[in-house]
């Protein structure tokens, strides 16, 4: 195709008439996107050996039109992961690597939970060249459901046992 200077369809910048009475400045609101929503983190996701806190169920995505995926390494063992956006209870390690990538376009690298440093799934990571590739996130994780359990809140509770 030869349209390489229209903008796509989420441009917003529209070639605008200047008009010399207006206010003088720029233009100040900005338009709104979200709708007015109170910032709820949501329930907590816990490790579920150890209970350390994981991610949020807020911090859900989808990643390829689906939050869970269920899918399989080549040692043929199956995962069930979900996306999430953010799991700061989870430390990356290890090489990063684009073998067998579940989400084509991502690397992986193998993450662990940062309490007890078993194996919680992986972090994905775009690659930076992938022509012609639909917007992805940059980076998400991919955490195997089995492994985390869900909590009610916010406090930090220890498990009753
Ligand atoms: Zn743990």
């Amino acid at each position: 195709m030869a349209g390489l200077a229209s903008p796509g369809p989420g441009a917003s910048a529209r070639p605008r008439p200047r008009e010399p009475g207006g206010p003088a400045g720029r233009p100040g609101p900005q338009p709104r996107r979200l709708p007015a929503e109170a910032p709820r983190p949501g329930a907590m996701i816990r490790c579920r050996a150890c209970g350390a806190p994981i991610t949020r169920r807020a911090w859900a995505i989808r990643v390829r039109d689906a939050h869970e995926h269920t899918v399989f390494n080549p040692a043929g063992l199956v995962f069930r992961i979900g996306c999430f956006v953010e799991a700061p209870g989870v430390r990356p390690f290890g090489p990063r690597s684009t073998a067998f990538s579940w989400f084509p376009g991502h690397a992986w690298m193998v993450s662990a939970c940062a309490g007890c440093g078993c194996h919680l799934g992986w972090l994905f990571l775009a690659e930076p060249s992938a022509p012609g590739a639909p917007a992805r996130p940059p980076v998400f994780h991919g955490l195997v459901l089995d492994r985390l359990v869900e909590g009610a809140g916010d406090s930090p509770s220890t498990p009753s046992a």
